[in-house]
């Protein structure tokens, strides 16, 4: 059995990330500055979009995004039930009505047809999931949407291409730097877009409704004069947390290529147990897989997922659950009258699903152990 505990992730942090955090601290600036403007610059060159807004988290890029579209009572916004629940939670707070769309059972994303049937007259935002890493068919739910906005959660999806371009490069996307993302800021997000009033808006609700953030190039901070135009949050990213995004984002590629080499490894491993089902590539289109987690499902009778994660832990072996489908959990089963079946693919990877170990600094000895582990356990079953 392995010795050390193997966590299920690890941000990747270096000695430039640690330089950059102690150059904005010596730096007499620490809040949102120089170094917001120049991570908003980088994901916009990276994914190839227009304007971003960095923001506190993703959350709040989608809180202030239900904001800036009007959205409330009456109105219905459309996304999956296996997503993080943050989502489905901003929905609910804006007095609007969650819809979920069903998944594929092996992709775990949503398609054209899962969403052609959760959309009503009263679908005013549709907001789909690169699950994993993996691109959405973007062409196919763009057809079905139509004229209604779409706007990808790309929590999971920097480095990730969808025919070639990076996802989000046009339209709408969101992006979290949360810990355990492929890159990370602490607590972090980005809101990009190609609509410039858009962004302005997303802009102006981020920082107290004022016409413009609390930094200013010229002024070294913003006009004293400057006045609230509409009631806004407070949801502006310190350049402590920037700046560590920035540094990383320079090694996104290497990172990516790193989780890459890891996932093709676990594949392979697994491919000799058949009990333990890693999620399926979409078929049908060209995409580049960020591989931001991976997911497996425990599919057998010998033991059960929860079981099995702890089994695992014992082998000294850490897994993720991402996610316990949102709609089965106790405040909207109750509040809002969800129940089992009513999304199949969803509940039978809910119920099955863990996130191995996967993150930069493992090696192809760790995946082995991974792989050995899960064998123990499922001999003992
Ligand atoms: C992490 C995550 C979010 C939320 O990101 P935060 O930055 O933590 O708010 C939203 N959606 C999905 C799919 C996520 O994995």
């Amino acid at each position: 059995m392995r010795k050390e505990f193997l966590p299920f992730t690890k941000p990747a942090i270096n000695e430039d990330d640690i330089q950059a955090v102690t150059d904005v601290l010596r730096s007499g600036w620490i809040t949102n500055g120089p170094q917001n403007a120049a991570l908003e610059q980088g994901i916009c060159d990276y994914t190839g979009n227009q304007y971003g807004v960095a923001l506190s988290s993703a959350t709040a890029a989608m809180h202030i995004l239900l904001k800036a579209m009007n959205i409330g009572p009456g109105d219905e916004v459309v996304t999956p039930s296996m997503t993080w629940v943050s989502i489905v939670n901003m929905i609910v707070l804006a007095g609007a009505t969650p819809v979920f769309a069903e998944i594929d059972q092996d992709t775990m994303l949503v398609t054209p047809e899962t969403l052609k049937a959760a959309i009503t007259p009263r679908t005013k935002l549709i907001v789909p999931v690169h699950f994993a890493g993996a691109a959405l068919d973007l062409d196919g739910l763009r057809a079905v949407a139509g004229d209604i906005p779409l706007v990808e959660d790309a929590a999971h999806a920097l480095g990730t291409y969808y025919k070639g371009r990076h996802i989000g490069s046009t339209g709408s996307a969101i992006y979290s730097f949360h810990a355990i993302k492929n890159i990370t800021t602490g607590e972090g997000g980005m809101f990009v877009t190609d609509d410039k009033a858009l962004a302005d808006q997303i802009r102006l609700w981020k920082f107290h409704g004022i016409g413009m953030d609390a930094f200013d190039r010229q002024n070294r901070g913003r006009s004293p004069q400057a006045e609230v135009l509409q009631p806004g949050f407070k949801y502006n990213l310190t350049d402590i947390c920037a700046a560590i995004g920035v540094s990383q984002l320079k090694r996104l590629n290497q990172i990516n290529a790193k989780r890459r080499e890891l996932a093709m490894l676990y594949r392979e491993k697994l491919a000799e147990i058949p009990e333990i089902r890693p999620l399926a590539d979409p078929s049908g289109y060209d995409f580049t897989h960020a591989w931001h987690l991976f997911v497996v499902r425990v599919d057998t009778p010998k033991i059960d997922r929860n079981a099995f994660m702890a089994k695992l832990k014992e082998q000294n072996i850490g897994t993720g659950l991402h996610f316990r489908c949102a709609h089965l959990q106790k405040y909207y089963r109750e509040t809002m009258g969800f129940r089992a079946g009513m999304l199949p693919a969803t509940e039978y990877n809910s119920d099955r699903i863990c996130s191995l170990p996967l993150f930069p600094a493992m090696t192809a000895g760790d995946v082995g152990d991974v792989a050995e582990a899960i064998k123990t356990v499922l001999a003992h079953a």
